[in-house]
């Protein structure tokens, strides 16, 4: 078993080592067919394209073969494997029904035969088969070897595959365009433009490739990078030198070997003078010096390896150190990345960044939201992609539909830049909607607010007429530092927000941390993050902070009157109880330092299915409740609102969010004070003429949506709405929800804004 194991692994490391999909899949064949003292192992992948199965690499047939034997998709044993999705092991190959002969390949000999499919993502990629001269059943152990094998190998495979894609080369090394990614909607529009990938520091692993010119001074910057490292481990030996044993102080000396020229930095720079920047010379040295150290028998020596990943983090940051000060960024640039986060957005001159694409999260994390506040369009959750060797590529971004696309043809560009300019036009069109207020036809007043964080969104929000600040989300400037602000550093920032809207009301919510929000000097770290410590229960059990806060917000507000402050998260009473406590606390505390500010109005948001149950007695605590949908839909659904994998089941027009909903602002209205929503649902055009026939009094939303919002509530009656809401209501099924409000909508002419929300 152990042994299994261990092949596995050795395995699958030289082939995620592999320079491209051929090479890949002659290491899995030789490997295999060692491993099981076999006398052929052959791959055969499947072409969508032409629906035939190619011989891909073998070891055993006629290798001339390659390439050019293929069969139908129902034709010969191997199509049989793939349409059964089953191993199939047979000791007299020939004796089988299906079994087809190729004189190209020498097959006749072969009588057993055992094949079995290589799956990925529910897509058959290819068959991988064993034979053998002699009749030999192949044993369970075999079948299983075989099939652990072929499941760990087809991701490596679909990686292989979407790398030669994205430079533009199908597997038989045909020319091949618009490969398209498939992730999930994150914030909508389309962008054209080039990739600039942004990787999390010192990770060697994900080191794109990118071509050099200039060779001398690559290699300079290797010899430097080399002699800061080699400084600092001389600073770090000599510091550590009367607490360390002989022994261990001589790794040190290890360390400095190998970074020698006799040792890696030769290597490094033979790579460098063919053209690659150092960053991946040193990436793939490393590698193969450790791919090595990790097959060896010895544990000491397998140990070694660590050592030399170490050695290559610690050259590698300096540098991206080095790189980061010369960064220059193209004028079209889509920033991709494993993980986007925010601090990411900010690298990036605001005037260049049109688009956005992450491996990770989905289109309610956090990121997301602030891409949406920002009109970036952005796809999220692109499993798939081989984000590493991205960098310099023309890529187009579909924000409508989750879709990334690379080497786009001239056709593909065409149709997307003239869905650029119909998006530019439909915007400047609604420009001028800015000072209008947002009346329906029958006279209802709805008042939209924006969601901000960012001090950029200030100029944006004033721009398209919002009427106030619905959320705050004070986690953005905590998240942008590198230690928690002082309450003299919060309070100025505070009142640039407040200042900047006055005398419209700003809404500023208490730190909402944990989650998918970390602050990297705060490390929460927990299986279970969502139901975890976050938002007010961090604060609870660090009034610090909380006291902190609120006093600066309360100083922030002095002569402006303006503050509104909200408890996110909240699942009991007793929380309200204890953050209503400290509010008054903080509160006295600023009047005995002779600040004069009256006590602001206090919220509690919904966004966990116990409070909506509490509505009633929430309400009665406090002065408004505002609804922030995007979690109360991942609670009430239990759908993680950052993993894609679920992205398709998180509804937000789901009936039972909505009938949440509706059980809120019932709540709100007997209690006769206001609920607002400031979830993204608010921003989605369609489901805020349902939020609003519930009797919402405010929806809060981003900037980017707001005029789009304000088009539609201008054009309907909030009797028509109303009747709508009724509809809709009845319906028991997510989609029917959407499909039937969107065909509503159309019908009525108002279809030029609705999204394509899930
Ligand atoms: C929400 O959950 O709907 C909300 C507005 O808060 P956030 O998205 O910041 O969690
Ligand atoms: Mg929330």
């Amino acid at each position: 078993m152990l042994n299994m194991l261990n092949t596995l692994r050795r395995v699958v490391q030289e082939v995620n080592a592999a320079r491209d999909l051929p090479s890949a899949l002659d290491i899995i064949v030789q490997r295999v067919r060692e491993e099981m003292g076999t006398e052929v192992c052959s791959v055969y992948l499947f072409n969508p394209d032409t629906g035939r199965y190619v011989l891909m690499a073998t070891e055993g047939l006629n290798k001339a073969a390659v390439g050019v034997v293929s069969l139908a998709s129902n034709e010969g044993l191997i199509g049989f494997v793939g349409a059964r999705e089953e191993p199939v092991n047979l000791e007299d190959a020939a004796a089988h029904p299906r079994f087809r002969y190729f004189a190209e390949t020498g097959e006749e000999r072969y009588a057993s035969f055992l094949g079995v499919p290589i799956i990925h993502h529910r897509r058959v990629m290819g068959v991988l088969v064993v034979q053998q001269k002699a009749r030999r059943q192949f044993s369970e152990g075999d079948e299983a070897f075989l099939v652990t094998m072929s499941a760990q190998l087809a991701g490596v495979i679909a990686h292989a595959e979407a790398t030669g894609a994205i430079r533009g080369l199908g597997w038989g090394g045909e020319v091949v365009q618009d490969t398209r990614f498939d992730g999930v909607p994150g914030a909508p529009g389309v962008a054209i433009g080039q990739a600039v990938v942004m990787l999390p520091p010192a990770d060697l692993g994900s080191v794109p490739d990118r071509h050099i010119e200039d060779v001398e001074a690559e290699q300079q910057l290797f010899r430097e990078a080399r002699e800061a490292v080699r400084d600092d481990m001389l600073q770090l030996s000599d510091k550590l030198a009367s607490q360390l044993r002989r022994e261990e102080l001589a790794l040190f000396d290890v360390y400095l070997m190998m970074l020698d020229d006799a040792a890696l930095g030769n290597e490094v720079n033979a790579l460098i003078a063919g053209g690659q920047w150092a960053q991946a010379a040193l990436r793939d040295v490393i590698a193969a010096h450790v791919a090595r150290f990790e097959a060896m028998e010895d544990s000491y020596l397998r140990e070694r390896a660590t050592d030399i990943k170490d050695i290559g983090r610690r050259v590698l940051a300096f540098l991206q150190e080095a790189g980061r000060e010369q960064r220059v960024y193209p004028e079209q640039c889509i920033l991709v990345s494993e993980e986007i986060t925010p601090a990411m957005l900010g690298e990036v001159p605001k005037e260049k960044l049109v688009g956005l694409v992450s491996v990770m999260g989905s289109g309610n994390s956090h990121v997301a939201i602030l891409a949406r506040a920002m009109g970036i369009p952005t796809v999220m959750g692109v499993v798939d992609l081989p984000y590493s060797r991205m960098d310099g590529l023309e890529l187009i971004v579909d924000g409508n539909h989750g879709e990334v696309y690379s080497n786009p043809s001239q056709e593909l560009r065409k149709h997307y830049l003239e869905l650029v300019q119909e998006e530019r036009e439909l915007s400047q069109g609604l420009e001028e909607l800015s000072e209008l207020p947002c009346v329906t036809v029958d006279g209802h007043r709805m008042p939209l607010w924006v969601n901000t964080g960012l001090l950029a969104d200030v100029a944006r929000s004033l721009d398209r007429g919002a009427e106030g600040v619905g959320l705050y989300r004070t986690e953005v400037p905590f998240m942008v530092q590198d230690r928690f602000p002082s309450e003299k550093e919060q309070q100025i920032t505070y009142r640039e927000q407040l200042e900047a809207f006055h005398p419209l009301p700003v809404t500023m919510r208490s730190l909402d941390i944990g989650g998918d929000k970390a602050l990297s000097y705060f490390p929460i770290k927990e299986d279970n993050p969502f139901l975890g410590w976050r938002g007010i229960r961090v604060t609870l059990d660090h009034p610090e902070i909380f006291l902190v806060q609120t006093r600066a917000m309360l100083k922030a507000s002095q002569g402006l009157n303006n503050l509104r402050i909200m408890l996110p998260m909240i699942s009991s009473v007793y929380e309200v109880e204890e953050a209503l406590h400290l509010i008054h606390r903080a509160y006295s505390e600023v009047l005995d330092e002779g600040v004069d500010v009256p006590m602001p109005p206090v919220g509690v948001m919904i966004e966990v299915p116990a409070a909506v149950y509490q509505a009633r007695e929430l309400v009665q605590m406090v002065d408004f409740l505002s609804v922030g949908t995007n979690d109360l839909t991942q609670y009430l659904l239990a759908v993680d609102r950052n993993n894609p994998r679920v992205a398709d089941l998180y509804h937000s027009l789901h009936p039972a969010v909505l009938h949440a909903l509706v059980r809120i602002a019932s709540a709100c209205r007997d209690a006769g004070k206001p609920m607002s929503v400031c979830g993204e649902m608010a921003g989605d055009p369609a489901a805020a003429v349902l939020l609003m026939a519930m009797g919402c009094d405010v929806l809060s939303m981003n900037a980017t949506n707001l005029p789009k919002v304000k088009w539609l509530l201008r054009q309907i009656s909030l009797t028509d709405a109303k009747a709508l809401l009724d509809e809709v209501l009845g319906l028991d099924n997510p989609y029917l929800v959407q499909s039937s409000l969107h065909m509503a909508l159309k019908r009525m002419g108002l279809g030029k804004v609705l999204i394509q929300s899930r």
